[in-house]
């Protein structure tokens, strides 16, 4: 008897693997494990709209019980694994209970990463599952004081939901400006004057040296001795990748579990995907990287089903990403980092696109900021000119008369 596939981590790149397996006509048991009570749900909305709907938010699931039953997925709800047993090719439970694998997933997401200095404090939160977003929630009250740690995109769309819900909102960001990571400093530009338009203060090059908690606030004093109060404090400084499961078995890791193209661990065996996983971009010259961001996450879950069945598809994936504060939609694709000289196309509205060249005129990256989706046709489009490693004219593409889509012709 096969002992089947086993997923561990309950979240949007879980569940896309467990379908996909079906999907791919695997007919043998599926157990997808998550360590949260609830079923997969999309982590995207918890900084927006489950922060600004009039009624009580509804965690969007992935898939309804209904659906898991119909394509024969086995479920098992807060339940965390604590070890695996890869001679044996077994998931150990607390209490000593296994479950046998023939092929083992690990999905394990990330986590907030920690502010020791904020660990003791009954009024500093961080940001990561449904449960956490209904608490960050009930806080975002007209007049009521939120201070949030960390200018990255968490603190961000929080911020802007908090001050559509009328709160008073202050952003401490340790470094020179906000989006330092990944997002270009003319379109981190354009999101901080329109977060301090709502009236929002983004206080960069600050530290905290200190937080002590009141009766019913918490204060926050500054490395320069300046105090601040808040009524909640929210901590969104980055997240860490949950290794543990795979280091204590002996897997390779480094800022995530490594895995190959295939997305294949140091154990043939067991793949790793989404969140929790550094793997190499061949468009970037095998680079390893890790990506929180959501289409990864579906994309991978996908590929590593199929590879899981024996498939051996490469992962070649252009990274992308989007933000949402107030009318503005933010765009990434590929790595903005990867570029040496800068294109900037407008396409009226307020709307532009930066395109990221390398040394040798490869398009590696785009980042685009408008109103609503104004950039996601062209983002798109420079997606496919990315994954393609074009050279595009470089005046053809500042001239936004000259459709992107005849230079992916060309
Ligand atoms: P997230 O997904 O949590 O938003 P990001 O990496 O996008 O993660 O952003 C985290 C932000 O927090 C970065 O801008 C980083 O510079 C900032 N940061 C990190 N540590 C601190 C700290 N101790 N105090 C304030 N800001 C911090």
């Amino acid at each position: 008897m096969t002992a089947g596939m086993v997923i561990i981590g309950g979240g949007e790149c879980g569940a896309r693997a467990a379908f996909a397996l079906r999907e791919n006509g695997y007919a043998g048991p599926v157990t997808l494990i998550g360590a949260e009570k609830h079923l997969p749900y999309e982590r995207p909305p918890l900084s927006k709209d489950a922060m600004i709907s009039p009624e009580h938010p509804l965690a969007r699931t992935i898939a309804g019980e209904d659906r898991f039953a119909e394509q024969d997925i086995r479920f098992v709800a807060g339940t965390t694994a604590i070890g695996i047993d890869q001679e044996a090719k077994d998931v150990i439970f607390a209490g000593g209970k296994r479950l046998a694998y023939d092929r083992l997933l690990l999905v394990t997401g990330a986590v907030p990463r920690p502010l020791p200095l904020a660990a003791a404090s009954r009024h500093c939160t961080c940001l990561r599952s449904y449960d956490d977003a209904l608490v960050i929630r009930a806080h975002l009250q007209p007049g009521a004081r939120i201070v949030i740690v960390g200018g990255g995109f968490i603190g961000l769309e929080l911020a802007a939901s908090a001050r559509q819900r009328g709160a008073v909102v202050t952003v401490l960001e340790t470094q020179a400006r906000i989006l330092m990571r990944g997002v270009p400093e003319e379109i981190a530009g354009v999101i901080a004057a329109r977060h301090r338009q709502e009236g929002v203060l983004i206080r960069c090059g600050v530290a905290i040296a200190a937080i002590t908690d009141r009766e019913t606030s918490v204060t926050m004093t500054l490395a320069d001795g300046e105090k601040l109060e808040a009524d909640l404090a929210v901590i969104g400084i980055g997240a860490v990748p949950v290794t543990a499961l795979a280091e204590a078995a002996g897997l390779e890791t480094a800022n995530g579990i490594l895995v190959n193209a295939h997305l294949q661990t140091s154990d043939p065996d067991i793949f790793a995907a989404g969140d929790c996983c550094a793997f190499p971009l061949a468009l970037y010259g095998g680079r390893q990287v890790r990506l929180e961001a959501w289409r990864n996450a579906q994309e991978q879950g996908t590929l590593a089903a199929r590879n899981m069945l024996g498939l051996c598809e490469p992962h070649l994936a252009v990274p992308w990403f989007w933000s949402d504060q107030y009318e503005l939609g933010l765009q990434v694709a590929g790595l903005a980092d990867e570029g040496a000289r800068t294109i900037r196309r407008d396409l009226g509205d307020g709307a532009f696109i930066l395109f990221h060249l390398a040394a040798d005129g490869r398009l590696v990256a785009a980042s685009g900021i408008g109103p609503g989706s104004s950039v996601a046709r062209d983002i798109r489009l420079a997606e496919m000119l990315i994954a393609r490693s074009a050279c595009p004219d470089q005046a053809h593409l500042a001239a936004p008369d000259i459709k992107l889509k005849s230079l992916l012709a060309a």
